[in-house]
């Protein structure tokens, strides 16, 4: 296992340390999976429309389509390109065993559909757990929206402003950004 995820699981697990010591889980309740939200843009993956490729980045659009860790999607103008965080696979395998996982992103559902195509092609990971801004209140991220003990919940974000009321359960992760373009994300 590379150190990068093992530093990752690593801070998840302490994170969550404190938790499942708390007396008010019985012994049975401590064996059962904790829970870990994720964010998608800029979190798991960096998603840019075509058009705004520097002219150094876009011998990029032809690599895509042999590149396992990057695509393009969008049949018509404008077509995205979407970047995969290193290690990203690796991460997913391993903090599936320890946790129950969710994506919570401010991105449409067709969006994050069309992420989980190439992320979570067989649902193992994600299975239907995903959150978009149709069922989110505006401009912020809740813990309501998931069926689970938020006790056991932990939050991976690039952004912190988004989980007003969740702050103890949030772990957030440095911005992942792969092209040169800003775009605005949640
Ligand atoms: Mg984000």
């Amino acid at each position: 296992m590379s150190s990068f995820i093992k530093q990752s699981l690593f801070s998840l697990l302490d994170k969550t340390k404190g938790r499942n010591k708390l007396s008010c889980f019985n012994n049975q309740e401590k064996k059962k999976k904790l829970y870990l939200v994720l964010d998608l843009d800029h979190t798991l993956v960096h998603y840019i429309p075509v058009s705004k490729l520097s002219d150094k980045e876009k011998y990029l659009i032809e690599e895509a389509d042999s590149r396992v860790d990057l695509w393009k999607f969008g049949k018509r103008n404008p077509e995205h390109l979407i970047k995969l965080r290193p290690f990203l696979h690796e991460f997913l395998k391993e903090a599936n065993k320890l946790f129950t996982m969710y994506v919570y992103t401010m991105g449409s559902y067709g969006y994050a559909q069309y992420v989980l195509s190439f992320i979570d092609p067989d649902k193992r990971y994600f299975g239907h757990r995903v959150i978009t801004r149709e069922k989110s209140p505006p401009h912020k991220k809740t813990l309501d929206l998931i069926s689970a003990d938020q006790r056991r919940v932990v939050i991976v974000d690039d952004h912190s402003s988004v989980w007003p009321q969740h702050k103890p359960n949030l772990l957030k992760i440095a911005n992942y950004t792969y092209f040169r373009y800003e775009m605005m994300n949640y």
